[in-house]
C-alpha cells in the first residue's frame, strides 16, 4: 500500500483525488516528530511506499518569525520517517523540496536541478531552505548507500481550492484570490509588482506524482511550468480570470522577495509527456471554488 504523509495539505488533498486508494494521515493521526508515533504508523500500515509531504511550510513572513520551527521540525520528521522506511524496507519513497531553496543568486536562469547546492539558500527562508536540502542530501545519501529508489521533487510556488485563507501563513495567489473576492474598487498589492513567479495548480504536482510512481522513474526533478510572470502579470491575469474590475495598487512599502527565482522542467519534461494547466484556468477553478464555498 502507498502511505502520503501530510495528507490533510494543500498538496496532499490534491493527491487524495487523483490517487484516492492511498491511506492519507495528518499530524492528528502521527506526530513525525515523534520516533515513537512514526514507529507505531509504519508497523500499523506497513507500506511499500511512503509519499511524504508534511512539512511545515508557510510564507516568507510565516518563515522569518519562525525559523526554529522551520528546520527543526522538517528535519526531525525526514530524518525519523526515513529511518523507519529503511528498518521497514519501504521500496520508494518520494518526497518534495521547494524551488525557493534554491541559491538566492545563480548566473542561468532557469535554474536546473543540479545548481541546487551552488550557493546559500535565500536569507528571508534559510531555515527552511538548509532543511530542505538536508532532506535532500538524506534522500541521496540512502540512494548512495543502500541503492534506494528514492528520490525527491522541487515544485515550484503552488495553489489550489485546498489553500490556506488564514491571514498569515497564505500563500500569494490564495491572498490574491482572497483579496479579489473581498474588494469592489481596489486590489492592494505587496511590493512594485516587478518580481517573476512560476506557479502551479496542486494537481498538476499531484499527477507528476502519480505518473512517476506509475512509470517507475525514480529521479530528482523540478517541477515547473516553464512560464514566469511578473507580479503584476500574475495580478492582471487573476482579475481576467475573476472576471473583477479592480484597480491594482502596489504597496512599495512591503518587500518585493527574490526579483526571479525561475527552475527549468526540462529534466521532467524529457522523462514524461505532461501539460501543465495554465494560471489563468487554475486561478478561475480557485476562485470559483472560493466563492462557493463562502457567498451568503
Ligand atoms: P501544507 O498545506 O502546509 O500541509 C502540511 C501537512 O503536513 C499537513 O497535512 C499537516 O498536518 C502535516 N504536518 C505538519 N506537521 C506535522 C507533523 N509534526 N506530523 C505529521 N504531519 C504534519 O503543505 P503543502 O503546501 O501541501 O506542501 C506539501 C509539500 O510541498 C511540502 O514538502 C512543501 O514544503 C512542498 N511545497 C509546497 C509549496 C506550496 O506553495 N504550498 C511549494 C513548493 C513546495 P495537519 O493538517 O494535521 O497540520
Amino acid at each position: 500500500m502507498i502511505l502520503v504523509t501530510g495528507g490533510s495539505g494543500l498538496v496532499g488533498s490534491h493527491l487524495k483525488e487523483v490517487m484516492p486508494d492511498a491511506v492519507y494521515l495528518s499530524s492528528k493521526d502521527f506526530d513525525l516528530n515523534h520516533m515513537n508515533e512514526v514507529d507505531e504508523m509504519m508497523n500499523l500500515y506497513k507500506p511499500h511506499t511512503v509519499i511524504h509531504l508534511a512539512a511545515r511550510c508557510g510564507n516568507l513572513f510565516d518563515n522569518m518569525n519562525y525559523p526554529l520551527d522551520y528546520i527543526e521540525s522538517n528535519v526531525l520528521m525526514a530524518v525519523n520517517l526515513f529511518k523507519k522506511c529503511h528498518e521497514y524496507n519501504v521500496e520508494k519513497v518520494v518526497t518534495c523540496l521547494s524551488s525557493c531553496i534554491y541559491p538566492e543568486q545563480v548566473n542561468e536562469y532557469p535554474m536546473k536541478e543540479e545548481i541546487l547546492f551552488k550557493g546559500p539558500p535565500p536569507i528571508g527562508n534559510f531555515s527552511y531552505g538548509i532543511a530542505k536540502r538536508c532532506i535532500a542530501t538524506l534522500i541521496d545519501s540512502y540512494v548512495t548507500q543502500y541503492n534506494k529508489k528514492w528520490f525527491y521533487l522541487i515544485p515550484c510556488n503552488l495553489y489550489g481550492e485546498h489553500d490556506k485563507y488564514g491571514d498569515h501563513n497564505s500563500h500569494f495567489v490564495a491572498a490574491l484570490i482572497k483579496k479579489i473576492y473581498n474588494s469592489d474598487k481596489i486590489l492592494d498589492v505587496w511590493g512594485t509588482g516587478k518580481p517573476y513567479r512560476q506557479f502551479i495548480h496542486a494537481e498538476d504536482l499531484a499527477k507528476v506524482i502519480m505518473i512517476l510512481l506509475e512509470k517507475d522513474i525514480c529521479d530528482n526533478f523540478n517541477v515547473t511550468t516553464p512560464y514566469s510572470f511578473t507580479i503584476k502579470e500574475i495580478a492582471e491575469i487573476a482579475l481576467r480570470a475573476t472576471g473583477k474590475d479592480l484597480e491594482i495598487k502596489f504597496d512599495e512599502t512591503k518587500p518585493d522577495g527574490q526579483y526571479r527565482k525561475d527552475t527549468s522542467p526540462s529534466k521532467l519534461l524529457k522523462e514524461i509527456d505532461f501539460e501543465f494547466m495554465t494560471l489563468e484556468k487554475g486561478v478561475k477553478r480557485v476562485y470559483d471554488n472560493f466563492s462557493k464555498r463562502h457567498d451568503r
